[in-house]
């Protein structure tokens, strides 16, 4: 009996302390307004400022700009992220054999339609102080933000096997949108049972000779309808119970040739490829909020109940960084939608009312300004003839080789153009496309883009292989200066 009173009594202890607890945080949410004094006191304020650029940072961003509040998406090393890498979307409701690439574009001119605005530059840092937000860009700016939503997706997992880091980009990837063409007529593996596999090698499937998928178990995760696709590909092969051991390569040629080990009959076979294509997952990209914001054992970012809120107010999160149990395009889009409705909702709440918003105006980010429109567009050079001119006659030259739906060579090229503009005619920039003209990319034994080329008077100086941000791509150039 003084049990059960006791239990009782307690109960009662707990739920008034919880009711207290919850009413502090209420009032104290209520209570909390922008100090104008601060805000007027700050450049490059943005109200709404997404970090991300697939699915749910687009998607939070056409609300955040419907609501007519100023938004600002800051794109990321990977435009789109992960769906503009992906090829035909089955799953998206509404949408019928769209391609993945061309649903997260019409996403994008959808929230550019209604203001937003796109800044191709990625975040470095992000600190606090009285609520407003510094976030410090690769390109270097200070931006002010009063909410940010951190869409920034997951990044691909690597295999942590010998030889891996040592050819990456020179065979070894994550990308066969970007990288297919470079295997015409070889033997390639992607390893993995996911949908992705499927996807990576139906890609390579157009180009390769022979794609083998390498599967740890004995069947795929891929869903069957995705499996099913296999069936019409005669040179696509899967090996089950099969592992990569080692990845072996060249100096010349990169990749050469895989050791395979079958779990099964604990046997290694040695195969012969010229790309490894990794397709095992995806970990949450969320080491720019760590300790600012709470996250799960697994680096998850954690989201409160129904809502998009993280533990830090104002910080909101969206898609594959805080959603670990669905991981699909039509979610990440849900959550971007209620990110963008919390992020306006929590803007009344500390005051920014429409008045205090014109006020500020004049204080806000003008992403207009000459030095981020001023670009000079790069010429496509189509022949390898041009080409060889072109840097017998132009003392410094910089090629950009990129293929068509390479996500990180349409992140470089607003980089280029605007490195470009500032060099003037010291400097002579053009692109090519890797598809178009593959005699150079034999030539310089590319096998991922974007690859960067520096040549002075003709001869080859240096060349890099990705996404540089802008100070690294001067640096790169001035070596021929
Ligand atoms: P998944 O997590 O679904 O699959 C990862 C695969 O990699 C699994 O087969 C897993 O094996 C394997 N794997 C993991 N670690 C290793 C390792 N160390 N060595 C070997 N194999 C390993 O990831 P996906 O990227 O394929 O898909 C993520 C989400 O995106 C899913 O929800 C998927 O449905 C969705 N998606 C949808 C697409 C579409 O609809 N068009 C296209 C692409 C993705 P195991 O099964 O043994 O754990």
């Amino acid at each position: 009996m003084m049990q059960k009173l006791l239990k009782f009594v307690l109960m009662c202890c707990s739920i008034v302390a919880i009711g207290t607890l919850a009413s502090l945080f209420f009032v104290k949410k209520q209570a909390y307004a922008f100090d104008l004094n601060v805000l007027e006191k700050k450049e490059n304020l943005v109200p709404i400022l997404i970090i991300g650029s697939g699915c749910a940072g687009y998607s939070a961003a056409l609300y955040g700009a419907r609501g007519n509040v100023k938004t600002v998406v800051v794109v990321g090393s990977q435009p789109g992220g992960q769906l503009s890498t992906t090829t035909k979307v089955e799953n998206m409701p509404g949408l019928i054999d769209q391609l993945g690439p061309d649903i997260v574009h019409n996403v994008q001119k959808q929230c550019e339609h209604f203001g937003a605005e796109i800044l191709y530059d990625s975040v470095k840092s992000i600190t606090v102080s009285d609520r407003i937000f510094e976030v410090v860009t690769e390109g270097g700016l200070t931006i002010h933000a009063l909410t940010i939503i951190i869409a920034t997706g997951a990044l691909p997992v690597k295999l942590g096997v010998s030889g891996e880091e040592q050819w990456w980009g020179q065979g070894v990837t994550t990308c066969a949108i970007c990288d297919a063409p470079f295997h015409k007529g070889k033997d390639v593996v992607v390893i993995g049972g996911g949908d992705s596999a499927i996807e990576e090698a139906l890609q390579l499937a157009a180009y390769a000779k022979t794609v083998t998928i390498v599967v740890r178990k004995d069947a795929m995760r891929a869903a069957p309808s995705m499996q099913d696709r296999l069936k019409s590909v005669d040179t696509i092969n899967v090996l089950y119970n099969s592992e990569i051991k080692a990845i072996h390569g060249i100096d010349d040629s990169g990749v050469t040739s895989v050791e395979i080990y079958n779990n099964k009959t604990n046997s290694v076979a040695t195969k012969s490829v010229s790309g490894v294509f990794l397709a095992i997952g995806h970990k949450p990209n969320s080491g720019l909020v760590k300790g600012l914001v709470k996250v799960d054992n697994e680096g998850y970012i954690v989201t409160h109940g129904k809502t998009q809120e993280t533990t830090f107010p104002g910080i909101f999160a969206a898609g594959d960084v805080e959603d670990k149990q669905y991981r699909q395009a039509g979610v990440a889009a849900g959550s971007g939608i209620r990110a963008g409705l919390d992020a306006l909702n929590y803007l009344q709440t500390v005051g920014f009312t429409s008045s205090v918003a014109k006020n500020l105006e004049s204080h806000y980010l003008n992403l207009k300004s000459p030095k981020k429109i001023a670009k000079a567009a790069l010429v496509d050079i189509g022949s390898t003839q041009a080409f060889d001119t072109l840097i017998q006659e132009k003392p410094v030259v910089v090629v950009d080789i990129y293929t068509t739906f390479c996500p990180s060579c349409k992140y470089l090229l607003p980089t280029l153009e605007s490195v470009a503009q500032q060099l003037g005619d010291t400097v002579t920039f053009v692109k090519i496309n890797a598809d178009e003209v593959p005699e150079l990319a034999q030539r310089y034994k590319i096998s991922s883009v974007p690859s960067l080329f520096l040549f002075k008077k003709g001869e080859l100086l240096d060349q890099t292989v990705g996404a540089l941000p802008e100070d690294e791509l001067l640096a790169f150039i001035q070596q021929a200066l």
